[in-house]
């Protein structure tokens, strides 16, 4: 059975990057019925954010990319636990095992030391610059004799010399390290905690995951691990390093862009569906057969295929992102289209209460095929619940049309004395004041439309017309 896990480091929120791994992670388990796990990966205590961890949980569950296991949800126990700050005893012991086992030795150098020898390095140009080696032979009496004086150590990994790792990556084949670019590495920090590359290789394991799906920004750190599973004689997982995702401009998408549209939490409150996001960023990196873009997440499971990634850099198109959410809101049923757009509505700018829940439901529904997200409907309020003025570009356009205050008065004549307002009585309207002046087309409906609704663009006129009421139109035309 395939398990495939999304390792969060809880440092930030849910963004468009860690939610396509998260996502590509859960695509790839389903299909395959596999599971999908979530681990939490916080063994760089000074990085966590408060909230990270929930808000990461809440935001998965709203895009419904749902973990089969995580730590609020644990599998069988054999699999340890979920969250890597409950497991740093189990890190620690397992690093003094390769200390004992001559694969791992402790250093005492401070970062001082450290420093001014990578300073010396990059001064006689060695561009990446290795740990010197010089804790590597300390004797057993040089060890206790530091210790007793007290002083901090870490534990590095001993990268064994004249190899060459070559991963066999599903997104880009063989890639190969050779051991001499590799400096003998950090897997216990001075404080006790083991380092990602340490921990990861042991949860992989203990969670028998099958594959690791991630960023291409871990790929330097593969090597590494492949070197921790050989010193246990563990076998890989199999490595799948997602491209990178750019923005419009071809830079790395990060939150360093200064950019809050990278958060899911901005495109939730926004009033994007979930399902929509979902079905972008499956698109991110990855692309199905065929034409069809508009996927559901079934559809999505179903047509899966790890040979599909691409190999270029993916563009995050909001563009794209903004015009898929508008074909799922169009297709939403009234019922659901409704109850989802009154979450978006501003309630300080407009009073729902003023008004029966039926008209709110048809103005609302005016709007359903014109909306590409939720709180566009904010925009489109102010003619139903306020009284609007006639903006400058709109009486421009006034000016333009031919005179029209016969046409006008006519049109308000029939309005004041129609007994019974309906859609059939207003479209009569219109059309006898067509008939009564001459006035055809634009120079008919739009002097009709702005007098009406004080404002040149809107919905169906004589949905608007019938919706804003007898009242309101007299007034509005003044
Ligand atoms: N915790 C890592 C991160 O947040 C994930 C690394 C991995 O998937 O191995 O980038």
């Amino acid at each position: 059975k395939f398990r495939l896990r999304y390792a969060p480091s809880p440092t930030g929120f849910l963004h468009i990057g860690n939610t396509r791994t998260a996502l590509m992670d859960y695509l790839f388990a389903k299909h395959y019925n596999g599971d999908f796990i979530v681990r939490i990966e916080d063994t760089d205590l000074e990085r966590n954010v408060e909230g990270a961890i929930e808000s990461q949980f809440a935001n998965l569950e709203w895009l419904g990319i749902i973990a089969d296991e995580s730590f609020l949800k644990p599998g069988n126990n054999k699999y340890g636990q979920y969250m890597q700050s409950q497991k740093f005893a189990q890190y620690k012991q397992i690093a003094f095992d390769l200390v004992e086992k001559k694969a791992a030795y402790k250093c005492f150098c401070t970062n001082e030391e450290l420093e001014a020898d990578y300073e010396k390095q990059t001064n006689l140009g060695i561009v990446a610059t290795k740990y010197n080696q010089k804790c590597l032979n300390l004797s057993l009496e040089q060890i206790s004799k530091l210790e007793s004086e007290g002083k901090k150590f870490s534990i590095r990994f001993k990268v064994p010399k004249n190899e060459v790792y070559t991963i066999k990556d599903l997104v880009r084949g063989e890639v190969s390290f050779d051991s001499k670019e590799l400096g003998d590495f950090v897997i216990l920090k001075s404080n006790g905690i083991a380092t990602y590359n340490f921990a990861v290789v042991i949860d992989d394991h203990d969670m028998e995951i099958t594959h690791v799906v991630r960023g291409e920004e871990h790929i330097s750190n593969t090597p590494r691990q492949m070197m921790i599973y050989d010193a246990f004689n563990w076998s890989y997982p199999l490595f799948c390093h997602l491209t990178l995702i750019v923005d419009s401009t071809g830079k790395k998408l990060s939150k360093r862009s200064g950019n809050a549209l990278f958060f899911i939490e901005e495109y939730k409150n926004k009033g994007y569906l979930p399902e929509a996001i979902f079905n972008y960023i499956a698109l991110l990196g990855w692309s199905p057969v065929g034409e069809k873009e508009i996927l559901s997440k079934k559809e999505l499971i179903e047509m899966f295929d790890e040979k599909r990634f691409t190999k270029a850099p993916s563009t995050f198109d909001m563009v794209k992102m903004t015009w898929i959410n508008s074909q799922y809101m169009k297709k939403l049923a009234d019922e659901e289209y409704l109850g989802f757009i009154k979450k978006f509505i501003d309630e300080k700018r407009f009073n729902l209460n003023s008004k029966s829940a039926e008209w709110i439901n048809q103005v609302l529904l005016l709007f359903k095929k014109e909306l590409e997200f939720g709180i566009q409907i904010n925009d489109h309020l102010d003619l139903f619940f306020n009284d609007i003025e006639i903006d400058e570009e709109t009486k421009i356009q006034l000016l333009e049309l031919a005179d029209h205050s016969y046409l006008i008065k006519t049109f308000k004549d029939k309005i004041s004395t129609m007994d019974s307002w309906t859609i059939e009585n207003i479209k009569s309207a219109i059309k006898e004041t067509g008939a009564e002046t001459g006035a055809k087309g634009k120079e008919l409906f739009m002097p009709i439309r702005i007098f009406s609704s004080k404002s040149q663009h809107g919905p169906s006129l004589v949905d608007v017309i019938y919706l804003l009421g007898k009242d309101k139109v007299l007034k509005n035309i003044g």
